[in-house]
């Protein structure tokens, strides 16, 4: 009889990859975890449980169908783990990097809740695609047939980029069009290298133009150029994330030293694709031999307190007006920033800033949690007298994003919105009220996820390809 390859779970620890030390990574903003060997990755694998009801799979937004491509992979046939894989994620490389798998696949893994510790699918899924670029696997896709119709995509972020590759595979002339002067939205210039290299993104990118999805870059889309977009294409497919940061106005908010975290992120990420940037030069983005403090307690504020302690920072402190228990931001990634240096000033929140012309400190009030408020999550109380000064030289503001108001944007009054701004759009096809015109990702949703783009992106497109009546049997890669 064979022998039983998988439900490890009791004999093998979990492993994740290799971690770099925390010295050295502070150094560059190359990835901090390496690349699983071969065996350690077969090993891994073999932990999984192969349930019959997995719970992995149904957490995860893409239902990538995990036991499969684990069992696949614990047996060495590698090829066929990544064609499993790449089935139902556009970039599931990607995914296995930056997905907050702690709240979605390995978070609800049966061997966790047993006490054994979840399998490492974010590592194995990305160590499958990586090894499928290594091997040629990946391939461009072309279309058995080419169609008559055309889709505009605006947006070129992984939502997009996710509509634009299902699209191109079943025939339709893809058009992206972005602001921006390199496709991949928060892919290329929020998230920082740390936990995505660039060349990971470029490298998709260079394949959907080799499949031949078009860009058109530094195309910032306004009134007339979304009336030529729609009145071009068969379908238009809003992708535009949100990207107005939410702030705060209190004294001493508009002193210079006070920035925005997307842009203070974008200017970063900027200088890593060696770009001259102005105002990184200028000193304004660069935290080298600054005190900063990082306003904020999600995954944007822990992005800018490590790309602060890499670009050479004095000190930099992250103030979060709830405790570490009730943050929003990825309990693994504080680990991360603590390691790395980073000081956490739990329950406290800013209400003003020091200085002249330029900021000097934050003043800072002592919050304690009280009763839970609408989102269930205890709300802060403010503790009278227990104000002090965190001086600063940098103050990044990392309080979340809204969205730009689009109706008005694309002169399109009847492009249907929330009341908070996103774009009104039917579940499962991204399809608005607007005749021919889809919305997809952060801009329907709100700030999300990578992941939940890719959905949508893929939902959207499948939609247009039904409306269209073309075969839902895409090129094979
Ligand atoms: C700092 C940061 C870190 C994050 N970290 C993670 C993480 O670790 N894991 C995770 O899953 N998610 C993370 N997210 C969230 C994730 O990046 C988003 O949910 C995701 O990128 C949304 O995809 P999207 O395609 O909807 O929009 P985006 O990625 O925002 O792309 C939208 C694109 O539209 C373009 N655009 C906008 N307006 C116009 C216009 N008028 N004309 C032309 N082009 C336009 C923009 O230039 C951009 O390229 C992070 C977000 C931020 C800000
Ligand atoms: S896409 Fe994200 S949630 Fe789904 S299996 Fe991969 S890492 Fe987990």
């Amino acid at each position: 009889m064979a022998k039983q390859p998988m439900l490890k779970f009791v004999q093998i620890e979990r492993d994740m990859p290799e971690k770099r030390a925390a010295t050295e990574r502070r150094e560059d903003f190359d990835e901090i975890y390496a690349e699983y060997a071969a065996a350690k990755a077969e090993e891994q694998a073999s932990r999984c449980s192969q349930c019959g009801v997995p719970y992995c799979q149904s957490h995860c937004p893409l239902h990538n169908n995990i036991p499969d491509w684990l069992r696949l992979t614990a047996t060495g046939r590698l090829e066929e783990a990544y064609q499993v894989s790449q089935a139902t994620n556009t970039f599931p490389e990607i995914c296995g990097r930056i997905c907050p798998q702690d709240r979605l696949c390995e978070g609800n893994c049966v061997i966790e809740q047993s006490g054994h510790g979840t399998v490492t699918i974010g590592s194995v899924e990305k160590y499958i695609t990586d090894t499928a670029w290594e091997n040629g696997w990946v391939k461009p896709a072309v279309p058995d047939q080419e169609r008559d119709e055309s889709v505009g995509i605006i947006g070129a972020g992984p939502g997009g980029l996710a509509a634009a590759d299902m699209l191109r595979r079943a025939g339709f002339s893809v058009t992206v069009y972005d602001r921006y002067d390199r496709a991949g939205g928060l892919l290329t210039y929020g998230i920082p290298g740390f936990k995505l290299e660039k060349d990971v993104v470029m490298r998709r990118i260079d394949q959907l133009e080799k499949s031949g999805v078009e860009f058109a870059l530094n195309c910032d889309v306004d009134a007339d150029i979304f009336a030529a977009i729609h009145a071009e294409h068969d379908a238009v497919i809003i992708a535009t994330g949100v990207y107005k940061s939410r702030d705060i106005q209190m004294p001493g908010s508009g002193l210079s030293g006070v920035e925005k975290a997307i842009d203070y992120l974008t200017a970063s990420n900027r200088k890593s694709f060696g770009d001259a940037v102005e105002e990184f030069d200028s000193g304004r983005y660069d935290a080298n031999g600054k005190r900063v403090v990082v306003i904020g307690g999600g995954d944007t504020a822990m992005d800018c307190v490590r790309t602060a302690i890499r670009q050479g920072a004095t000190s930099v402190k992250c103030l979060y007006r709830r405790d570490r228990a009730n943050m929003p931001g990825s309990q693994r990634e504080v680990a991360n920033a603590e390691e790395e240096g980073v000081v956490f000033e739990w329950l406290s929140a800013p209400k003003g800033f020091t200085g002249n012309d330029t900021v000097e400190g934050v003043m800072v009030q002592k919050m304690r949690l009280g009763q839970p408020d609408a989102s269930g999550r205890q709300a802060p109380e403010l503790i009278e007298g227990a104000d002090y000064v965190e001086e600063a030289d940098l103050v990044i503001k990392a309080l979340g994003f809204e969205p730009e108001d689009l109706p008005k944007l694309f002169g399109q009054p009847d492009l249907p919105v929330t009341r908070w701004g996103t774009v009104k759009a039917a579940f499962r096809t991204g399809a608005t009220d607007m005749e021919g015109v889809y919305a997809i990702g952060d801009i329907v949703r709100g700030a999300s996820l990578v992941v939940w783009a890719i959905r949508d992106g893929r939902d959207c497109a499948e939609a247009i390809i039904e409306k269209f009546n073309a075969p839902l049997s895409v090129a094979a890669e």
